[in-house]
């Protein structure tokens, strides 16, 4: 091959990425790209961005990362701006590219903006491969059943469904640089672009952000996976894992799984080796079963395609939920009559991330409690979490508003009990000033007309 672009999207990582390796090993020049879209920073997805501060700042720091090691090479990152087919076509004819490059993805967007590729660069050689998910799609064979986690989980176990081996290195010896400019014109260097981005965000006056607890970059995702099982954590993981707080209580990889600077594979290797040298139990087990709900969501999203966005999903009745501006609003900003779901919240605005328990307490609420449409919840959580993935996300919240494909039709979480059980102290609570709670409509009964 002649001339090959690696197009990285939620794959920004150089090891255990084979498509990588392939292309870097059969190519004589090479140039890495990754595209911005400046949609992502638009009101667009059910009046919220496709991605807030946080999950923007990890992703710079795992895009400098990337830069690094591409520089380490010999080489660089380009950063594209704009529509990403286009983009990418653009590149393709500009610089007569022979092969492209690019991970499978499960996104409906994503698929499209490949097909679209294909179809306005026929004679493109575009190579993919599956590497941020645990099989291969020739495992997800035609019987396998995904009427429900437990039934795929089930098979997977049964039939003993192989997890793909990660490899080893690279090339030793790398390809040339592609040396023309392969833009029009890249009036922007890699900081001023990230920058430019960056400050919008400043402009937007988002006040409460606190300082990321989760730096980005591959290299941070293996030392802080290396750390994780270097401790009895992972001993005690199905003890901790509902708690609300503590950087401990469980793995927390998935704001690494979601940019993909850790395949699955190797978390899945790691887990591995741990048991063999520390022993199994019911938590490193569980383990196991969490990275498989992410696989389900994964293939299921695949599967089901844009059905996954929609009010009614695949439940038999449409929710008996809406759209309550007020209610939505106090939700987003932890100004509820519900101290826990406060704390959650405003945990979540700051942070950009909160624990598993806390996203079913907070989803439960917004659509039982509050009567919203669980797709504006889903659109807040891609805006403000740091390990925002479409398939779990979207596949949970379907799963808690009951139409998803949970055959107990949806979950409705005691807050009493809740809180009860993961905050009897009131610390959580008090930690995160969800204690200061407003009720749920400013009408009250006055304002009722006298029938
Ligand atoms: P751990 O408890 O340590 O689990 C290990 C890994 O297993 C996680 O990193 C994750 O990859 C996977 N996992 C765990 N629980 C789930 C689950 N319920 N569904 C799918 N995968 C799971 N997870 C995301 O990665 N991105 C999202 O956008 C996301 N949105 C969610 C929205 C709602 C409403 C709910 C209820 C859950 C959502 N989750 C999402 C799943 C889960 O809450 C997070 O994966 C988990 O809290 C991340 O923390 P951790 O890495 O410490 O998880």
């Amino acid at each position: 091959m002649n001339k090959a672009v690696y197009w990285f999207t939620q794959d920004l990582r150089l090891s255990d990425n084979k498509l990588l390796n392939a292309l870097l090993g059969s190519s004589k020049h090479m140039a890495f790209v990754y595209v911005i879209d400046p949609t992502w920073f638009e009101p667009r997805n059910y009046q919220h961005k496709s991605i807030g501060l946080q999950r923007w700042l990890f992703l710079c720091q795992s895009l400098r990362d990337l830069n690094q090691q591409l520089i380490n090479k010999g080489h660089h990152l380009w950063l594209l701006e704009g529509d990403p087919s286009e983009q990418i076509q653009n590149v393709i004819q500009r610089n007569n590219i022979d092969c492209l490059g690019v991970a499978n993805q499960v996104g409906w967007y994503e698929q499209q903006a490949v097909r679209k590729i294909r179809h306005g660069c026929p004679s493109l050689d575009v190579q993919s491969q599956w590497h941020t998910t645990l099989f291969n799609e020739d495992s997800m064979m035609d019987d396998m059943p995904m009427s429900s986690f437990s039934r795929f989980r089930q098979y997977v176990e049964k039939h003993d469904i192989p997890v793909v081996e990660t490899i080893k290195c690279g090339p030793i010896s790398w390809p040339a640089i592609i040396t023309d400019s392969l833009v029009d014109q890249i009036p922007l260097n890699f900081e001023q672009r990230l920058n430019q981005y960056t400050q919008r965000f400043k402009f937007n006056n988002n006040k409460e952000v606190q300082a990321n607890t989760f730096f980005g970059g591959e290299h941070n995702a293996i030392r802080h996976l290396h750390d994780y099982f270097s401790t009895d954590a992972a001993m005690r993981y199905k003890q901790t894992r509902n708690a609300l707080d503590g950087w401990a209580s469980s793995t927390k990889l998935s704001p690494y799984l979601a940019l993909g600077n850790l395949c699955p594979r190797k978390i899945w290797q790691y887990l591995k080796r741990y048991e063999a040298q520390n022993g199994k139990n019911e938590s490193t087990y569980w383990i196991g079963f969490e990275l498989l709900w992410r696989e389900y969501f994964q293939w299921l999203l695949l599967q089901k395609s844009r059905q996954f966005f929609m009010f009614q999903g695949h439940a038999n009745e449409k929710p008996l939920t809406s759209y309550y501006s007020e209610r939505f609003t106090k939700w987003c900003q932890g100004s509820t009559p519900y101290p826990l779901v406060n704390a959650c919240m405003r945990q979540l605005n700051a942070t950009g991330y909160i624990s598993n328990r806390g996203r079913q307490i907070v989803a439960s609420c917004l659509v039982n409690e509050l009567s919203v449409d669980w797709r504006f919840g889903a659109a807040y959580f891609q805006q403000q979490l740091i390990d925002y993935d479409v398939a779990s996300n979207w596949g949970n919240w379907q799963y808690i508003a009951g139409v998803g494909v949970d055959p107990r039709g949806g979950r409705h979480f005691n807050l009493n009990t809740q809180t009860q059980m993961y905050d009897p102290n009131g610390d959580f609570v008090k930690k995160w000033g969800g204690q200061n709670t407003v009720p749920i409509d400013s009408v009250d009964a006055a304002d009722w007309p006298i029938l």
